[in-house]
C-alpha cells in the first residue's frame, strides 16, 4: 500500500471520525456519561427546579445575558445579584467599549453567558464569524463541541460560564494580539471578579497565556492546575487547568488528543466534585 494511500485513507477516517463526533457525543461511544455527584456547580443552588419553560433566544446586539433574571437557573438572591452586577458590567463599560482597535470590525460585542454564579468558567481566545454575528460565545462549531464536552461532564451549558479573552472578534479569526488582550484585560477581570468560579478551564494557548500570563504553550501547560496569576485580591485561589481548544480537537480529532482533553476536564470534575477520575 502506497504512503500517498494511507495518507488519504488517515484523511478520510478523520473527516470520519469528525462528523461522527458532531453529531454525537464528545465520549469515546460505550463511554457511559459520569455518574453526576450531589455538589451542584452553581453555589446555593437549591434543589433542582422543574424544568424551565423554553425561552426565546436573544438577539444579536441586545447585550443581555443569555440567562436572565427571572430565569429559574437563578435561585438565590446571590444569583441574581451577580447577573445584575454582570448585565451592569457590560452596558456600564463593555457594550460600547472602544480601547483596541478590534471594535472597528466587530458586528457584536460577545460579552460571555451563562450561569452568573457558576464554579467553572471556560474561556476562550475570541470571538469567531459566528459569534460576531449572534454576540454569544462558542456558537459555531467548536461551541458544538464544548457544548458536548460541558455535557460529558455532566454538566449543562447554563450551569457554567463562557466567555473569551477579547470580547471582539480578531478579523481572519486570527489569534488577538498582546494589546488588544491587555487592553480586555480589565472586562475579563471584572467578569472573574463578579463570578468567583472554583476553577477557569483556558481553552488552548491564547487563553493560557493571557490568564497565566506565560510563553509557554498548551502542550506543555495542559493537564496541570495552574494558580491564577495574583491579578486581583479577589481573584485569589482560583485555580486554572489548561487544556486544549475545541477548535484545535476539531482540527486534529486523534484519539489522543481527545483523551487528553477529556482526562483535564476529569481533573476539572474531581476538583468540583461532581466526579472522579479514572
Ligand atoms: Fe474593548 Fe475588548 Fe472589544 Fe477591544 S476587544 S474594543 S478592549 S471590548
Amino acid at each position: 500500500m502506497s504512503e500517498e494511500f494511507q495518507q488519504l485513507r488517515r484523511a478520510a477516517r478523520q473527516v470520519i471520525e469528525t462528523d461522527r463526533m458532531l453529531a454525537g457525543e464528545f465520549l469515546a461511544p460505550g463511554s457511559p456519561l459520569p455518574a453526576r455527584k450531589a455538589a451542584p456547580p452553581a453555589r446555593n443552588a437549591a434543589p433542582p427546579a422543574a424544568p424551565a419553560p423554553a425561552r426565546p433566544a436573544a438577539g444579536p446586539g441586545t447585550g443581555k445575558l443569555r440567562v436572565d433574571p427571572i430565569s429559574p437557573v437563578l435561585r438565590t438572591d446571590e444569583d441574581r445579584r451577580k447577573a445584575a452586577e454582570l448585565e451592569a458590567l457590560e452596558a456600564g463599560e463593555v457594550r460600547g467599549c472602544t480601547k483596541c482597535g478590534l471594535c472597528k470590525g466587530r458586528r457584536n460585542v460577545v460579552f460571555g453567558e451563562g450561569h452568573p454564579n457558576a464554579d467553572v468558567v471556560f474561556i476562550g481566545e475570541g470571538p469567531g464569524q459566528e459569534e460576531d454575528k449572534l454576540g454569544r460565545p462558542f456558537v459555531g462549531r467548536a461551541g458544538e463541541l464544548l457544548t458536548k464536552m460541558i455535557k460529558a461532564m455532566g454538566l449543562r451549558r447554563d450551569e457554567v460560564y463562557i466567555g473569551n479573552v477579547v470580547k471582539c472578534r480578531p478579523p481572519g479569526n486570527r489569534a488577538p494580539a498582546a494589546e488588544e488582550v491587555e487592553a480586555c484585560h480589565d472586562h475579563l477581570i471584572g467578569q472573574l471578579r463578579i463570578i468567583q468560579p472554583k476553577v477557569i478551564v483556558a481553552l488552548g494557548n491564547p487563553a493560557t497565556h493571557a490568564l497565566l500570563n506565560t510563553t509557554t504553550g498548551i502542550t506543555r501547560l495542559r493537564g496541570r492546575w495552574q494558580p491564577l496569576p495574583m491579578l486581583d485580591p479577589d481573584l485569589a485561589g482560583i485555580k486554572v487547568m489548561p487544556t486544549f481548544h475545541p477548535a484545535f480537537l476539531l482540527r486534529s480529532y486523534t484519539e489522543d488528543n481527545r483523551a487528553k482533553v477529556w482526562s483535564d476536564l476529569q481533573e476539572v470534575m474531581e476538583e468540583l466534585g461532581i466526579g472522579k477520575k479514572g
